[in-house]
């Protein structure tokens, strides 16, 4: 019967000997490692689980756990590192990323995902020198890397180095396709304007701001620091174009210049030259508040006080609210000859006792201003302001 079974059986059999040989040796030999590299990676996964639930000196214990068993667990060290930032030690966060980094061996992923940890730990601590230093090697691997860039822009404006700013923004709205960035560009302008005139620079100031113009015509602050800084050197018809300017541009803002611009035309006497400019706006868009109130003043001032009152009413039809409008109403009907109608208004007011102030809120963090800004000097947001 033995001679029946066909040679090639044979040496299945004895092939599947040898396999089964082999496997048994392998699970004998693997099992003391695999004791030890799965109870690291049970540490390791432990200390992920202890950080999603927060439970950071948790995770600092697993970790070290983890990188005890295992030393060449890159992660569990970047990770260390970055706890010891978020908990404040951000000196000893440097120190573990930065020994990191001078390992051998290490793989260009584990090399950038280091760099980046280095980099956060350095922005968190103000180093904002080394921060750049690291961006550059970042960049050195890959020009294009997004994330890199717009930490760097982050360095420069906290630097507030508006120029490298301006032109990292550039750079980052191009890698990203973004093309509606000009309004931001604009405003990293204004801001290098006001560096200039606080240091007295006032032409080089008007000349950064006459480019933010031409990035982003609608850039209000552009207009207004514009106009302040002809109105700091007496150059009040020049003030008051830019501002004229601001108004047929911008009607929907006009509240953010026209007080301005009232005093330079009344400290100068010139309001014809306004009212009739004011007129046509009026004319444009009947529904600007800003505009009729102070085309109301101006008829005032001319002694037109029925013009001035015509006005008023007007504004009071369609903005039933606008308490502006109610308080000059008063003062226009009681030295019109109306005392009746002026009290009776009056009391109508003190009825509804609202005191309206102009205060602007940051949409981002609250911040309240009595000026209209566009950084906000407390989270550093941009446009977050509804003006
Ligand atoms: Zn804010």
């Amino acid at each position: 019967m033995i001679e029946q079974i066909p040679p090639n059986y044979l040496y299945g059999i004895a092939l599947l000997a040898i396999a089964l040989i082999l496997i048994t040796v392998y699970l004998l030999v693997s099992r003391k490692k695999s004791r030890i590299s799965s109870s690291d990676s049970s540490d390791y996964i432990k200390a992920l689980n202890a950080l999603i639930e927060g439970n950071k000196d948790e995770a600092i214990r697993l970790f070290y756990n983890s990188v005890r068993q295992n030393t060449e667990n890159i992660d569990a060290y970047i990770r260390l590192g970055d706890i010891f930032r978020q908990q404040g030690k951000v000196e000893k966060a440097i120190k573990v990323h930065r020994e990191l980094l001078v390992r051998r061996n290490l793989s260009q992923h584990s090399r950038n995902q280091i760099r980046r940890s280095l980099v956060t730990d350095y922005v968190s601590s103000k180093a904002y020198d080394k921060a750049l230093d690291t961006l550059k090697e970042l960049f050195a691997n890959d020009p294009k890397d997004f994330w890199a860039k717009r930490q760097q822009l982050y360095v420069h404006e906290a630097q507030q180095d508006w120029e490298n700013a301006f032109k990292t923004l550039k750079t980052l709205s191009k890698l990203e396709g973004n093309k509606v960035v000009h309004k931001q560009l604009a405003l990293y302008k204004v801001e290098v304007a006001q560096l200039h005139f606080k240091n007295s620079r006032e032409k080089d100031g008007r000349i950064v701001l006459r480019e933010a113009m031409k990035i982003d015509a609608d850039c209000p602050p552009a207009y207004i620091y514009l106009g302040d800084s002809y109105v700091r050197e007496e150059r009040y018809s020049d003030a008051s174009k830019v501002w004229v300017e601001f108004l047929s541009r911008i009607p929907g803002k006009s509240h953010l210049v026209i007080d301005r611009l009232q005093e330079v035309l009344y400290a100068t006497g010139t309001y014809s030259e306004i009212e009739r400019i004011l007129d046509e706006l009026s004319e444009k868009s009947p529904d600007n508040v800003d505009v009729s109130l102070t085309l109301s003043d101006i008829r005032a001032r001319k002694g037109d006080l029925s013009g001035a009152i015509r006005l008023c009413e007007a504004i009071l039809e369609s903005n039933p609210d606008s308490q502006l409008a109610r308080l000059k109403l008063i003062r226009l009907y009681s030295q019109n000859g109306k005392p009746e109608k002026a009290l009776g208004m009056a009391l109508e007011l003190t009825d509804k006792s609202t005191t309206v102030e102009k205060k602007f809120l940051c949409s981002n963090c609250q911040y309240e201003s009595s000026s209209p800004l566009w950084h906000c000097p407390q989270c550093g947001a941009w446009n977050s302001f509804d003006l």
